[in-house]
């Protein structure tokens, strides 16, 4: 077996792991671990296809990774004899300073652990998976990846809020995108695809999944995204309210008697899709909708709107538009919201082909029409794989 990369995504109840080997983007075995701190902890370890699955008490971070470190002896493969040359770890937030992949260090960790304010929901999970991961695999090599790193050099007049300058820089608010890792990948996946060189196509990127970002890229560089300071701005997603008056805070703090907290867990967890028609899974949506539920088609239209304003923005934004790409559980998988949220765009050069959209994508494909002047592709996204090579390219 050839080097591997064990890559990590930690979040704030689960672990989320692929042992990858980077050159091929094999994925030798992968797994997860859910409801950590919770009553019930739930782990799943697929090797060789076959699931291994166990129901237990995980009471932390340390627990469940110790945990997963015992099915790899277990059920295999063996970590020494696969080869593992490294462990890539998912960060969600590294400010403006890191604009690449970086080995772990005390420095690097302090960092992390310094942009909490700005990734709240996200940071301190990482920061966690991170930590312990280091004490069970003291011998490799840790790689932090960041989410923000492909929008970390924003053009100043995406970049910056209209905010007071000096209260806006103390405090470090300016917009640093996410989902970064899978738009670099989707964007440099679709130049393959259409056979042009990367440096001369104007992109759309819809990451489309159960959080959801739109980035606008030019010759391979971002220029624009639609996930500011953290994960909430933007498009509409399943929980989250993506774009929203900001003037909502305080009428609900001041008529609602709402704290912050409270507000803060209403925008990031119970609005969205989920907000509006009770589902975050679009496949409910798509099921309540058929039954003639009001609500589920309100939820979809706002959803599609939402798409095609940025779109339009992003287009105007570059000037033109060569490729616009899906990604992510949605943007992979659902034939209905791709056509609804291109419905109306012929204008800008966008014809979809009803035949070549129709179904899940499970390879890279083309799903406009041969005339369509504008390529619309759908990219599965493979955010680990990325991971794992930028992880390796360090090494
Ligand atoms: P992700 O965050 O990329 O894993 O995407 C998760 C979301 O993708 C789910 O909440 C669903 O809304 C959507 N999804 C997953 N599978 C399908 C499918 N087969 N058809 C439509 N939507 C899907």
């Amino acid at each position: 077996m050839s080097s591997t990369v064990l890559v990590i995504n930690s979040g704030s109840s689960s672990i989320k792991y692929q042992l990858i080997e980077p050159d091929e983007g094999t994925v030798v075995a992968s797994g997860l671990v859910e409801r950590i701190g919770e009553g019930s902890g739930h782990l799943r370890h697929t090797y060789r296809g076959k699931d291994t699955t166990l129901a237990e008490p995980v009471p932390d971070h340390g627990a469940g990774l110790r945990r997963v470190l015992e099915l790899f002896a277990e059920v295999g493969p063996d970590l020494a004899s696969a080869g593992i040359v490294a462990v890539g770890h998912r960060v969600v937030q590294g400010g403006a300073r890191y604009s690449g992949p970086v080995l772990v260090d005390e420095k690097v960790l302090a960092d992390i652990e310094e942009l909490i304010p700005l990734g709240p929901l996200h940071n301190p999970a990482n920061l966690r998976g991170i930590e312990v991961a280091r004490e069970l695999l003291p011998d490799v090599p840790h790689v932090a990846v960041f989410d923000t790193a492909f929008f970390s050099e924003l053009p100043d007049s995406a970049a910056t809020y209209a905010l007071d300058r000096e209260v806006a820089t103390r405090y470090r608010v300016r917009r640093y995108g996410a989902h970064g890792t899978s738009h670099q990948y989707v964007s440099r996946t679709a130049a393959e695809v259409v056979g042009r060189p990367l440096a001369e196509l104007r992109q759309i990127v819809l990451h489309l999944g159960n959080g959801a970002s739109a980035s606008a890229v030019v010759g391979g560089r971002a220029v624009d995204t639609s996930m500011g300071m953290t994960p909430l701005e933007g498009l509409v997603m399943g929980t989250r309210t993506g774009d929203i008056d900001p003037a909502v805070i305080f009428h609900l703090h001041r008529n609602a008697g709402m704290g912050v907290d409270e507000i803060d867990d209403l925008f990031n967890r119970r609005s969205g899709l989920k907000g509006l028609a009770g589902h975050n899974d679009v496949r409910e949506i798509h099921r309540l909708v058929a039954e003639g539920d009001a609500a589920a088609r309100l939820a979809l239209d706002v959803y599609s709107h939402r798409l095609r304003k940025y779109i339009g923005a992003y287009a105007a934004v570059m000037g033109g538009l060569d490729v616009l790409t899906f990604t992510a559980g949605i943007g992979e998988n659902d034939d209905i919201v791709r056509s609804e949220a291109l419905a109306g765009l012929e204008f800008l050069g966008i014809e979809l082909d009803p035949e070549r959209n129709a179904g899940r994508v499970k390879e890279p494909k083309v799903v406009s029409t041969d005339s369509s002047a504008v390529t619309v592709l759908v990219v599965p996204t493979r955010e680990e794989q990325e991971i794992a090579q930028q992880t390796l390219s360090l090494l």
